[in-house]
């Protein structure tokens, strides 16, 4: 970072001061994690300067063979990882994944039912304020009030009543294992397809932590950069009848000249997820959820649906008389950062929220473990009970940069 810092010492400062940030404080956002370094050198290489519009081997410009071999490599082995007849590797991102896989078979109108927004899924499975929802008429199915997880009668009776063209199966902020074979039949009844976004869990399915719905669906899209732990990014895969649509509508589409560095950097990132050192990884993301899951509950925390199957769990705070908004702010303040998250059939606004969110990829990619968990549970548990006193938030966060100081930013498995 020497040029860098030379050039433009103000974003120097910043870079550091984040790096800081990401060493110093304890990092339970369920969606982010930490690339390797292998990843991270990819991404940050020259390859950003080519410019290369088209596919393998199907270029407008020229001098696209070194971007031809690292995409064909992301393209090769992403197949292997998730069996798909096809894959894009070209979306920026996991709501451009999501694009191209609708557009490539619907149009401006047609209706699609996801989950919703406030009870798990993501804004671009049919949020008013999305493409989805502007684009599309969309509607959406949720939990169910008592077990809240999904309630699949009730997804199939939605879907008789508003008869979607695509079914979108896939959350932002769920914790249990989704049932494709069902959506499949639920899809398959009313003629629609299915689109499962594995944004959150992909890096689960990777390692055969959870059920891969490749087989089941028509398209399944991701994000690259959550628990599969690759750069920021997005991917579309999807049966081989739709390879040709889905193709065109990334580019030209939707999308100019792809970002070859970070194609480059999500060929290492899925060479990385076909080692065995991932799948240990990701076993442990799971047992470190299931620790602070099961730690929160022996102290009185509600979670969500009584527990976790993935990296991430939803804590409702009502029982404890405090908002997710406050939650975030007083372990903000102690150096443990998590978001607020709303809880199914929440009575508070969005912006204040009853639960929140917590996920483990971080703290696992550190090489933290279960007796970590534990002590990660001690320490949430004390700024939320002591939240109006600065001293003992002051002492908590030293004792959470005190445990990230044992852990290295990046732990090999
Ligand atoms: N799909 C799901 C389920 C997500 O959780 C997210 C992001 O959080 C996305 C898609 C969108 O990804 P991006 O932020 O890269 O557009």
């Amino acid at each position: 970072l020497d040029a860098l810092k030379t050039t433009d010492p103000d974003v120097y400062a910043a870079i550091e001061a984040e790096e800081t940030r990401q060493r110093e404080k304890l990092l339970l956002i369920a969606s982010e994690n930490f690339a390797s370094p292998a990843v991270l050198a990819a991404q940050g290489s020259l390859m950003t300067n080519k410019y290369a519009e088209g596919y393998p081997g199907k270029r407008y410009y020229g001098g696209c063979q070194h971007v031809d071999t690292v995409e064909s490599l992301a393209i090769e082995r992403c197949k292997q990882i998730f069996g798909a007849e096809h894959v894009n590797v070209q979306p920026h991102s996991g709501s451009q994944a999501n694009m191209a896989a609708y557009l490539s078979v619907l149009k401006a109108g047609d209706t699609i039912l996801g989950m919703d927004l406030a009870q798990g899924g993501h804004l671009t499975h049919g949020s008013k304020v999305n493409f989805s929802g502007i684009l599309f008429r969309a509607f959406s199915y949720g939990v169910d009030r008592q077990t809240e997880t999904i309630d699949y009668d009730a997804v199939q009776k939605l879907a008789e009543e508003c008869r979607p063209r695509m079914i979108v199966v896939g959350a932002s902020a769920y914790a249990r294992t989704l049932d494709f074979p069902r959506f499949q039949a639920i899809a398959k009844s009313v003629g629609a397809y299915l689109m499962v976004d594995i944004a959150h869990i992909a890096g689960l399915i990777a390692a055969g932590l959870h059920p891969n719905p490749v087989p089941y669906a028509d398209f399944v899209t991701t994000t690259t950069h959550k628990t599969l732990r690759g750069p920021r990014g997005g991917v579309t895969m999807c049966k081989a009848e739709h390879a040709k649509a889905v193709d065109k509508f990334v580019f030209p589409g939707m999308q100019g000249g792809p970002l070859m560095h970070v194609i480059a950097a999500k060929a290492v990132a899925f060479k990385e997820a076909l080692s065995p050192p991932f799948k240990r990884y990701q076993q442990q993301v799971v047992a470190n959820a299931k620790a602070l899951a099961h730690g929160l509950m022996e102290r009185g925390y509600t979670i969500v649906s009584g527990g976790t199957d993935t990296h991430l769990m939803l804590v409702n705070l009502t029982n404890k008389g405090l908002t997710g908004k406050e939650a975030d702010a007083a372990l903000d303040a102690a150096g443990i950062i998590v978001n607020k998250n709303a809880v199914p059939y929440d009575e508070k606004p969005p912006a204040v929220a009853s639960g929140i969110r917590l996920g483990t990829p971080i703290v696992s990619t550190r090489g933290m473990r279960e007796p970590e968990m534990k002590q990660i549970v001690e320490l949430i548990d004390r700024v939320l009970q002591h939240r109006q006193e600065p001293a003992v938030l002051e002492e908590v966060r030293a004792q959470a940069k005190a445990l990230c100081d044992r852990f290295p930013i990046f732990h090999s498995y």
